[in-house]
């Protein structure tokens, strides 16, 4: 999956995801890429986040939606994906005895991001200031590196 966050200057914020599902998905699958608070969800006056991954994990959490959630109770970027994603992987490795592999991109309203993931991960940053940086998250919270 690509997922993208954006903010315009004027205060609009966009996410998006473009998958082509899992490798020998059954006919029919819905990942959670196209699924609104799963693979995507953003609020402008908020901030916005997108998921790649194991879909089936992604979707049980609404993980976009709950980054967002965080975000508007004053988290930061980086402390909503923290605060919705390991915690999770937690509970799902206790329910289920294990979880997939996902990660999750996050950007408030003001431009900041953050990012958790339980395997390496690379993304972009961008800004029309700044041409595009790729970075590398690691599993674990506050994980990036250049
Ligand atoms: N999230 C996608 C899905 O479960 C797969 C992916 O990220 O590659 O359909």
């Amino acid at each position: 999956t690509v997922g993208a966050i954006t903010l315009t200057p004027t205060g609009s914020m966009a996410a998006a995801t473009s998958t082509s599902g899992l490798f020998m998905k059954r006919p029919g699958r819905v990942g959670d890429s196209p699924l609104s608070g799963s693979g995507f969800y953003v609020d402008s006056e908020i901030g916005g986040a997108a998921a790649t991954g194991l879909g089936e994990d992604i979707m049980k959490g609404c993980l976009s939606y709950e980054i967002v959630r965080l975000m508007g109770t004053d988290r930061t970027p980086q402390q909503a994906c923290d605060e919705a994603v390991y915690p999770f992987i937690e509970k799902l490795q206790r329910r289920y005895g294990q979880a997939g592999e996902f990660s999750l991109i996050a950007m408030d309203h003001a431009g900041h991001w953050g990012v958790a993931t339980n395997v390496e991960f690379t993304f972009s940053v961008a800004t029309t200031h700044q041409a595009p940086v790729i970075l590398m998250a690691h599993p674990g919270p506050n994980q990036t590196t250049t």
